[in-house]
């Protein structure tokens, strides 16, 4: 079942001339139930704040436009009010810096147990289960962890803190915007694999934003790789990941060592990330592609279907390639 719809989604920021321009454009994805759906980029790349406007947090300036349907209810024309109701209940955040999430002046406990507390338990009823919850995200001595504020505990328990917060409300949709990024990797890979577990126990659907394409291609089943405010390439990851259309894929694979060969030395990503506010004409990524030609520095290459569910932006994209 699809949960979230994202079709064809713009978003429009004044630029320093006054003029709006579209830092995201055209973009449309799904996320379905239980499964994760991976968004990557570089910076600038509109990944975040195409979360932020599924979300409904987006800049005051800014505008939107396009489709955003959350479980079959259409989340542009509804209200502020049920857009703050979907956000924190049916849809939970996880940041990359849980001290910026986590209230400084409240103990871990009392933090989980308040969300639990809507549902309609008692004050000693909601601690035990935010200590259960806390238990279960792999915080270790839970009872004592719940009578701590956020900066006793180290960075990978404050992760699985926030990661409890999140899921205390039960939501259906879990957004995580680099949510490992600033952790080490040894930590990163347990909270990768927590998420992986919460996934398979409770169905929960992620969406999950990163740069990091080893992170993407650990959890994610569907893949947005996303240039310059726009999706270069879309598909099942496993897919993308193995068989890349898009000349931007490619280098993004190339430039990671990890999965590829371990013979095959990476190669840096050429060039610098296209600026949103201002892209060259013709496909963005034609001053950094290899495989360029005239035509892509004056024609916008529209996203197509080459195959069954993969979709990709590039004049010389072909089947297998
Ligand atoms: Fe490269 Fe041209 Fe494809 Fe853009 S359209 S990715 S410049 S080949």
């Amino acid at each position: 079942m699809t949960l979230l719809d994202v079709r064809e989604l713009s978003v429009l920021l004044p630029a320093r001339s006054g003029q709006a321009v579209p830092v995201v454009e055209g973009v449309s994805f799904e996320v379905r139930s239980g499964s994760v759906t991976g968004l990557i980029g570089e910076s600038g790349s509109g990944k975040t704040m195409t979360a932020m406007a599924v979300l409904g947090l987006l800049p005051e300036e800014a505008s939107c436009s396009g489709e955003l349907w959350w479980a079959g209810e259409d989340m542009l024309a509804a209200t502020p009010a049920r857009r703050r109701a979907v956000r924190g209940h049916e849809i939970s955040m996880i940041f990359q810096d849980p001290l910026a999430a986590l209230n400084p002046s409240q103990t871990i406990g009392r933090q989980v147990s308040e969300i639990l507390r809507r549902g309609g338990a008692s004050r000693s009823e909601a601690l035990a289960s935010a200590q259960a919850l806390l238990e279960r995200v792999g915080v270790p001595d839970p009872g004592r962890r719940a009578r701590q504020y956020p900066h006793q505990l180290s960075g990978g328990l404050r992760q699985r803190a926030m990661i409890a917060l999140a899921l205390a409300g039960e939501p259906r949709l879990l957004l995580a915007d680099e949510p490992t990024t600033a952790l080490d990797v040894t930590v990163q890979s347990r909270v990768l694999r927590l998420l992986a577990r919460l996934r398979e126990e409770s169905g929960l659907a992620m969406l999950f934003v990163s740069h990091d394409l080893r992170v993407i291609a650990h959890v994610a089943d569907e893949v947005v790789v996303m240039y310059a405010g726009r999706v270069a390439e879309s598909g099942p990851a496993r897919e993308v990941f193995r068989a890349p259309h898009h000349p931007y894929t490619r280098a993004l694979l190339a430039s990671v060592p990890s999965v590829r060969a371990k013979s095959v030395p990476a190669e840096p990503l050429p060039g610098t990330p296209a600026n949103p506010f201002d892209r060259p004409p013709g496909c963005p990524f034609h001053p950094r592609c290899p495989i360029a030609r005239q035509v892509c520095t004056q024609e916008r290459p529209e996203v197509r279907s080459l195959t069954t569910g993969r979709r990709t932006a590039c004049h010389f994209a072909k089947e297998g390639s």
